[in-house]
């Protein structure tokens, strides 16, 4: 059969191994997996939200509120903006497509960092647009500008995303700014803030925050999601911030009522119970420390990391050590396929960690 032709380009998403795959390919007891393959919250979600999540369970024969209004009031008092500045998506994913698909097509393409978010390229090449990318691997803003310059017409938008997956590395707050200030009203500019809550608690001069965005760009659209910090992957909830005009733009190709009535009251109650999410960001960054001195104890290079997990240069085939610790029991993320001998490993619980530097070690 012959498909769209914009498929044959494409490559379909590689997920994180599932737990599930480990139990019926090894037959290795659930108990004794970790996977640290997804930038997941390894302690879960706020109990708050399973309370109220339990208790709307009869209501599944009725759509969701479209409006979303509650879970968008909640948003824009947490970020000071107006809720019609706030659209929701199934996971912050769905608003990166609502953003490509109003934006580019065949004569206005995308420019991003070399190893980044894959699926800015993904929906990029659904809408038949050019891809530019940078020579680096991690973010150089000055090479972003150079290839904007020299390719200015044929760019619709310019992701950043910040902290950077799947490297970790982020960057400071007034460089972005200044760098958006030289890209042209027309052309969108997408920060992609999925790990902005770490970042706030590591480092607070690459914090960069929709309201300061949106007051002082109106091309550029911020993301946000549920699924990291908030533990909330299994929800698919995300929101994009930006001015009126890009949110109506994006709002002509939402589906209507694009994330479930549990997935709209999760992330309302999850607003609620900042506690939860900071004791998770604070024992997280414990953690990340743990890492580091693993790989200096053992000669590791890694990214220093401003977000939930870290990447690791392995002076081996990577995929040998992926393959290993995967028959072990322990996912983590091979960065083969970014052309890097690299493992990306998110940061789980002490237990999780434990595990993976046991298994590690065996394996190695
Ligand atoms: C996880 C992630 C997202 C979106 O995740 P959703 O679950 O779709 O909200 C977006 N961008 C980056 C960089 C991510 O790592």
């Amino acid at each position: 059969m012959n498909f769209n032709k914009v498929l044959e380009n494409m490559k379909i998403y590689e997920a994180g191994k599932p737990i599930e795959l480990v139990v019926r390919k090894f037959g290795i007891k659930k108990k004794n997996i970790v996977k640290l393959a997804s930038n997941e919250n390894p302690h879960g979600c706020s109990p708050k939200v399973s309370e109220a999540i339990s208790k709307i369970s009869d209501r599944m024969n009725l759509y969701p509120d479209d409006s979303f209004y509650e879970l968008k009031d909640g948003l824009a008092k947490r970020f000071l903006v107006k809720s019609e500045n706030i659209i929701i998506g199934a996971g912050s994913d769905q608003v990166i497509e609502f953003a490509v698909g109003a934006k580019c097509g065949k004569k206005s393409g995308v420019l991003m960092a070399k190893t980044t978010f894959a699926m800015y390229e993904i929906y990029a090449r659904k809408m038949g647009a050019e891809i530019f990318r940078t020579p680096s691997h991690q973010h150089n803003l000055n090479e972003f500008l150079e290839i904007y310059k020299k390719h200015k017409d044929e760019i619709g938008i310019i992701f950043l995303c910040l902290p950077n997956n799947p490297l970790g590395e982020s960057l400071d707050r007034r460089d972005v700014y200044k760098f958006i200030k030289q890209i042209d009203d027309d052309t969108m500019v997408v920060v992609d803030g999925a790990y902005q809550e770490y970042t706030r608690y590591k480092d607070e001069k690459k914090l960069i925050e929709p309201q300061k965005l949106l007051k002082k760009f109106s091309n550029v659209l911020y993301l946000g999601t549920f699924s990291k910090a908030y533990g909330l992957g299994g929800m698919r909830v995300g929101y994009g911030i930006g001015n009126v005009d890009i949110i109506l733009a994006l709002s002509k190709l939402r589906p209507p009522f694009n994330i479930t009535t549990l997935s709209l009251r999760a992330g309302i109650e999850a607003l609620k119970d900042e506690k939860f999410v900071q004791t998770a960001i604070k024992d997280n960054f414990k953690q990340m420390k743990r890492y580091e001195q693993f790989c200096d104890e053992y000669g590791f290079k890694y990214i220093e990391s401003f977000t939930n997990f870290i990447t690791i240069y392995i002076d081996r085939d990577s995929t040998e050590i992926f393959d290993e610790l995967f028959k072990k029991g322990v996912i983590i993320r091979n960065l083969k396929s970014y052309g890097l001998n690299a493992i990306r490993v998110t940061i789980g619980t002490k237990n999780q960690n434990d595990l993976f530097f046991k298994k590690f070690k065996e394996v190695y």
